[in-house]
């Protein structure tokens, strides 16, 4: 059996590098700031070169023969150990988490107990068997598949969820008996240094994981140019994650997408309105609206329209916005400054097009990276406001005759996550399941929130298709070897 040394973990201040099992600095960092009190720095991390992509595909790649060969059950202790020591951090972690990209601390909480929700799930995973036996023409010979890991897998995340996605891609990876190389955003350096800490405190061994703070554009062939990439896993904008599949298409390199969203929910008037109410503000405001799953369009049945409207209003205007640290906050701020110009513009798209603020006035942005969350109606099917993902506090509401209607508006999208019907019709539910055109289908539930252990993923521009989490990480994260073993 190999053996593993496990890495010191001592690490330097913006030493945010861990290649090889070390930490370290690179030629050049940047800073980020808190987007609560954006004039609070929030840490300084290293900027990986080219040069570092190429030590950690190396470093990766050196690993990746004996971590594959360790046995599956000292993986799955090791990733109990990493929920273990991320229990032990958690107050730390959700408030690094907070501190990164704004996200209210209840809800950073409640991130950081998935995330090992998600490790002990893989764990568990692990113990599962690893192939199939079958009869065959030859009673001589014995047939079987085992699965096998790919090698060095590329993990790159988004900042929405900075623990979360991050573990359900890495979890698994490792967990498979795959070697990383991760590279979070920017605007979740923070905790992506923390997980990493974690995971090397559980013992990970040199090279199995290997972290790359730094800018996404400027090591973009790097990553996908290397000739050790096996598997590349990435979650973020369409944009990117066109061009990162482009740049791997000439190579069998094992490639899954999870892009945006634009989500829509369905109010029927049968439906529990005030619960429907509920229910859709939590799901296009909580994380500022900065959930992939987020919904982004109601589509409501005229007869319902006025009923439901001023539910809707009285939700979105009774949540707590404000200081993501204070306890009682449900909306904290955008992302970053980036993110809050960007949404800023939808906002003054809405207003340039006359749409109607049903919650929230359409003001500009007063101060920060705050956006108050906002209601609008009579926007045009083919405005950007309906058919961009904005990614912000803002809701587009549109009147519709019936389900065929709202069934037709609902898909008529480029994208496919997620989306979710209000009925307490058995039937119309049963067909909207599965008429509408998404991975993931909600019925009188929001249109966000998944469990570690079902699949992930959307349909359309929203996916490459592959699955995330449950069973199908290991589809993801493994090759299927089939053996014909015949006895002499
Ligand atoms: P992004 O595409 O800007 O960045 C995602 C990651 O890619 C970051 O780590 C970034 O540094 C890196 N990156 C950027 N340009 C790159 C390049 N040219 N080459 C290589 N890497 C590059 O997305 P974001 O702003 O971090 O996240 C928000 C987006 O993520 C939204 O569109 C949202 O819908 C999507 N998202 C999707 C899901 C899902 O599961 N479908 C989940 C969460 C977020």
């Amino acid at each position: 059996m190999p053996t593993l040394e496990s890495p010191a973990t001592h690490r330097p201040q913006g030493d945010t590098l861990f290649v090889a099992g070390g930490w370290r600095a690179a030629a050049r960092s940047y800073e980020r700031v808190d987007p609560s009190r954006p004039e609070r720095a929030t840490g300084t991390f290293a900027a990986a070169t080219v040069a570092d992509v190429d030590a950690a595909y190396a470093a990766a790649a050196a690993a990746a023969p004996a971590w594959a060969a360790t046995p599956a059950p000292a993986r799955a202790e090791l990733l109990r150990r990493a929920a273990e020591g991320l229990g032990a951090r958690s107050e730390e972690a959700a408030r690094r988490l907070t501190a990164d990209m704004g996200k209210a601390i209840g809800d950073a909480r409640a991130e950081v107990r998935r995330g090992a929700a998600i490790l002990r799930y893989f764990a568990g995973e692990l113990e599962q068997p690893i192939g199939e036996t079958y009869a065959g023409a030859d009673p001589a010979t014995a047939l079987s598949t085992i699965e096998q890991p790919l090698g060095v897998a590329c993990v790159i995340t988004p900042w929405n969820f900075p623990v979360a996605i991050p573990l359900w891609k890495i979890a698994p990876a490792i967990g498979f008996g795959n070697a990383v190389v991760w590279k979070p955003a920017e605007a979740a350096s923070g905790s992506a240094v923390l997980l990493t800490e974690v995971l090397a405190e559980a013992g990970l061994p040199a090279g199995v994981l290997n972290l790359l703070t730094g800018h996404g554009s400027e090591l973009s062939a790097a990553l996908t140019g290397d000739r050790r990439l096996a598997a590349l896993t990435f979650t973020g904008s369409g944009a990117v994650g066109t061009r990162l599949r482009q740049a791997v298409a000439d190579r069998n390199v094992k490639v899954q997408l999870e892009l945006g969203g634009k989500n829509p929910a369905i109010v029927l008037a049968d439906a529990d309105l005030a619960d429907a109410a509920v229910q859709v503000t939590r799901g296009a405001m909580l994380a500022t609206g900065q959930r992939c799953t987020a919904t982004s369009r109601v589509y409501v049945e005229r007869a319902a329209a006025d009923e439901f409207t001023r539910l809707l209003a009285d939700q979105v205007e009774r949540l707590v916005v404000g200081d993501p640290f204070d306890e009682e906050t449900e909306v904290g701020p955008l992302a970053s400054a980036e993110q809050a110009a960007t949404v800023a513009e939808y906002f003054a798209l809405a207003r340039a097009e006359g749409a109607r603020a049903i919650a929230g006035d359409l003001a500009p942005a007063a101060e920060g990276c705050f956006a108050v969350p906002t209601v609008v109606a009579d926007v045009a099917a083919d405005s950007r406001l309906a058919r961009e993902e904005i990614f912000g506090p803002l809701l587009v509401l549109f009147v519709v005759d019936d389900l065929d209607a709202a069934l037709r508006a609902a898909n008529d999208t480029d994208f496919g996550l997620s989306s979710g019907i209000f009925t307490r019709d058995l039937g119309k539910a049963m067909r909207f399941v599965g008429e509408t055109q998404s991975g993931l289908v909600y019925v009188n539930r929001e249109t966000a929130g998944v469990e570690p252990h079902l699949p992930f993923g959307g349909v359309k521009g929203s996916s490459s298709l592959s699955r995330e989490q449950g069973k199908a990480a290991r589809q993801f994260f493994t090759t299927t070897k089939t053996v014909y073993m015949r006895s002499v």
